[in-house]
């Protein structure tokens, strides 16, 4: 993720008009979400063999639909566009679901197998390198979202998302824009050379060689060839709409996010219910499991105040919807103002 002074200073700029706007929480509110996060770490401190199922369940079980997609399906599909799309859309989610899920929860937080144990550390071993099937670099990620909690919407983030050029937003809707080094809106891998990127880079293009590989013998090389670009493009274009929702024209605070919740748009936006949907609650207990996550959006959910829900709470189609052309219309407005400033 590339970062501009630019960016920060239009942020900035938007932050100081907008000031009304951008509550930050009330100290009770604070309080109560320290005292729900603490008992769900009690809970979680004790229930490690039930946490450690729950989470071999959900990533054995995307593995298994995407290899069945890519390896089984795939080569049945007898060649139709109709079909090929289908297969290509629903195999992108459940990519951008387990690289968001291994990347994020796994490598970086250490949320899904978190003990010391010998047989979580055996598991993380296969947690951390899943994102590397995905073109993802799980070293670079964890460095840069650590600043990014650290540092949320400060110059020092390493993930700084609360303002973004519309320009940088359009071009990573390039199919293959994860991919090229002119899309620098992206935060699954460094734009620089590194060992760990090199492995991602390898062990992805074996995984997408060898779907290509197993399919192109029943459907051809351009159907092959297709369905990889349409899945992995679709698996990229859900990661830049989530996160492009999560942190722009929020206020200046470790927990300036949105929370999507549980539903049907919030768990495609969010990659699943293990995914960042309650990206809000992630924000404030970033200790805690994904289902904890959800939990606790429901149960801070009561204790907001309207205007405090409406900045936080983003919840179903039309929320979403309103919410992203919100974002476009206040980011080429003052993109334009900081561009036609700068010209005079
Ligand atoms: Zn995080």
């Amino acid at each position: 993720m590339k970062i501009y002074p630019e960016e920060i200073q239009a942020y900035r700029s938007f932050e100081h008009e907008n000031s009304e706007q951008l509550l930050l929480l009330r100290p009770e509110v604070i309080k109560q979400v320290h005292k729900l996060a603490q008992e769900h770490a009690r809970w979680l401190g004790t229930h490690s063999l039930i946490h450690r199922f729950i989470n071999l369940l959900v990533l054995s079980s995307n593995w298994v639909v995407i290899c069945w997609i890519s390896f089984f399906l795939l080569p049945r599909t007898g060649n139709q566009i109709a079909g090929l799309a289908l297969l290509a859309v629903v195999n992108g989610f459940f990519i951008y679901s387990l690289s968001n899920f291994s990347l994020h929860e796994g490598a970086a937080h250490k949320n899904i197998f978190r003990t010391e144990s010998l047989t979580d550390r055996l598991l993380r071993v296969w947690v951390n390198w899943t994102p590397r099937f995905f073109f993802a670099d799980p070293e670079y990620y964890r460095a840069v979202h650590f600043r990014h909690h650290q540092f949320l919407s400060q110059d020092r983030d390493g993930a700084f998302t609360h303002f973004v050029w519309p320009k940088r937003f359009l071009i990573s809707l390039i199919p293959l824009a994860a991919a090229l080094p002119f899309c620098d809106y992206k935060i699954h891998t460094g734009s620089t050379w590194s060992r760990s990127k090199v492995m991602s880079e390898i062990t992805s293009a074996v995984f997408f060689l060898g779907i290509g590989w197993n399919a192109q013998s029943s459907i051809g090389w351009w159907s092959a060839v297709g369905f990889v670009v349409g899945s992995t493009t679709i698996a990229f274009w859900l990661d830049r709409w989530r996160e492009s929702l999560e942190h722009q024209l929020m206020p200046s605070s470790y927990y300036g996010a949105r929370s999507f919740g549980f539903n049907i748009i919030g768990l495609i936006i969010g990659g699943g219910p293990w995914g960042q949907p309650c990206h809000f609650i992630h924000h404030l207990a970033p200790g805690l499991a994904w289902y904890q996550q959800i939990s606790m959006h429901y149960q801070i959910r009561k204790i907001l105040n309207p205007r405090e829900r409406e900045l936080y709470y983003v919840e179903g189609f039309s929320q979403v919807i309103a919410t992203s052309l919100r974002i476009i219309r206040l980011n080429l407005s003052y993109s334009r103002r900081l561009f036609h400033g700068s010209q005079t």
